[in-house]
């Protein structure tokens, strides 16, 4: 804070497409969707359109004991376009609280489903996870930076390492190593599956832990796990979730359904706060029964399923369908590709990890021996100021440059982007 004080601040008054409009007069390339959230670009006539209609009927009514048009038509909508097998619809407000509900319904799935045994309640995650910033979320992350200070707080876990393969914990190689990583995770689930209520996923991208992308396959063999312990995988797709990698979820890449899935950032294109935890049949049944057994979930939020959000997270999909928004991102995938394979040449890049339009560039001090730069010289803060001043704003995790622009950049704002960014790291970086 106190470093933060004697920056400039940047106070942004307005946004178009892929661009951030600053009180002091310059523009600015959203290079990371306003925090992972924008998909369509700023100020999407449809969605602009459909905030003032819903605002024209209705703010708000509540979804405690009542309904309404937009959070019945959305729900229907994400179910046709979700994972195979997920039916049920759970609203919320951000990611974090669609991560607490998912865990809270596990814990009362297995409660209500075995009564008496009732045991199946920790869960196991990965190492460096991140599902949010609430208690319940904080407990299966493992961000020390984040997490470590509020671990008093936080209910225990069991934790295993992550398929971080540039740094392998288990110092293999893939493919060969035939994902030795998940024997720990096997022997945990054989060994305590009676006490593990789910396990909790980043499909395919752990996000904040620095874009850490998982070998392909990883998330089938972690599905097929789980069917042969009795866990359910809970599958957070809150930063890879609605085009983000390339596919609408991440989970579609392997063609996996998870029994709770996790959704909230670019639910509405980056314009409202909403959430949704997605369930399987199997789960809502677990939840029916007479009045007085009391199996509802008694949780809920006041502004859950908050109309105005439900109407511009409906029109977000409906871009989606319009403008093919899915096929025309492939190409600018791979120019993304083309133009990071560039940065290789770099002698401070020490890895550059891309699924679809999430990238992070891992900065190291020394590439041959991987050895990171101290946090404290702070060289990812660095590079992303030196961005901003040609004109880019990013945010950065730690030593890893993010770049993760909104879905419809073009592909010239997208050269111009990397090459921002290109630059920006040679100036910082060189001795
Ligand atoms: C951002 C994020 C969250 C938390 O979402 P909020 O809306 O910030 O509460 C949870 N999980 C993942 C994977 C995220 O990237």
């Amino acid at each position: 804070m106190h470093e933060w004080e004697q920056e400039d601040p940047l106070i942004i008054e307005r946004a178009k497409g892929a661009y951030l409009y600053g009180t002091d007069g310059r523009k600015y390339l959203d290079g990371v969707s306003s925090i992972w959230l924008t998909v369509h670009g700023h100020r999407h006539p449809a969605l602009d359109r459909a905030l003032r209609t819903q605002s024209g009927k209705m703010a708000h009514s509540t979804l405690l004991g009542l309904s309404h048009p937009p959070a019945i038509e959305l729900a229907r909508e994400l179910i046709r376009i979700a994972p195979r097998g997920l039916t049920r619809v759970f609203y919320s407000d951000d990611g974090s609280t669609a991560m607490e509900v998912a865990l809270k319904m596990a814990v009362q799935y297995w409660q209500q489903r075995t009564p008496g045994i009732g045991s199946k309640r920790t869960f196991l995650h990965l190492q460096l996870s991140y599902h949010g910033d609430t208690a319940g979320a904080m407990s299966v992350g493992g961000i020390d930076l984040f997490h470590r200070r509020f671990r008093p707080l936080l209910f225990p876990t069991v934790a295993a390492e992550p398929p971080y393969c540039y740094r392998c914990p288990l110092n293999l190689t893939f493919p060969s190593c035939k994902m030795a990583c998940l024997d720990p995770i096997e022997r945990i689930l054989k060994q305590r599956h009676r006490d593990i209520a789910g396990l909790v996923i980043e499909p395919l991208v752990q996000a904040a832990a620095g874009m850490i992308t998982a070998p392909a396959g990883y998330l089938t063999r972690l599905r097929r796990l789980c069917t042969t312990y009795k866990v359910l995988l809970i599958a957070d797709e809150v930063a890879t979730g609605f085009g983000r990698t390339g596919r609408m979820f991440a989970c579609d890449h392997e063609g996996v359904t998870p029994d709770l899935m996790a959704i909230s950032k670019g639910l509405t294109g980056g314009y409202m706060p909403l959430a949704a935890t997605l369930a399987t049949e199997k789960i809502y049944r677990g939840f029916l029964g007479r009045y007085d057994e009391w199996r509802t979930f008694f949780h809920g939020h006041s502004y859950t399923g908050n109309p105005l959000g439900c109407a511009v997270a409906l029109a977000n999909l409906a871009v989606f369908r319009k403008e093919r928004t899915l096929a025309r991102l492939q190409p600018k995938i791979a120019a993304m590709a083309r133009l990071l394979r560039s940065f290789k040449d770099l002698p401070h890049v020490g890895e550059i990890r891309q699924r679809g339009f999430m990238a992070g560039i891992e900065l190291v001090r020394d590439r041959s021996t991987k050895a990171p730069y101290p946090l404290g010289q702070r060289i990812g803060q660095r590079v992303v100021l030196e961005a901003r001043r040609h004109g880019l704003f990013l945010r950065p995790l730690g030593n890893v440059i993010v770049l993760m622009p909104p879905l419809t950049v073009t592909v010239r704002e997208l050269t111009r982007m990397v090459t921002i960014v290109r630059e920006s790291i040679c100036m910082v970086t060189k001795s």
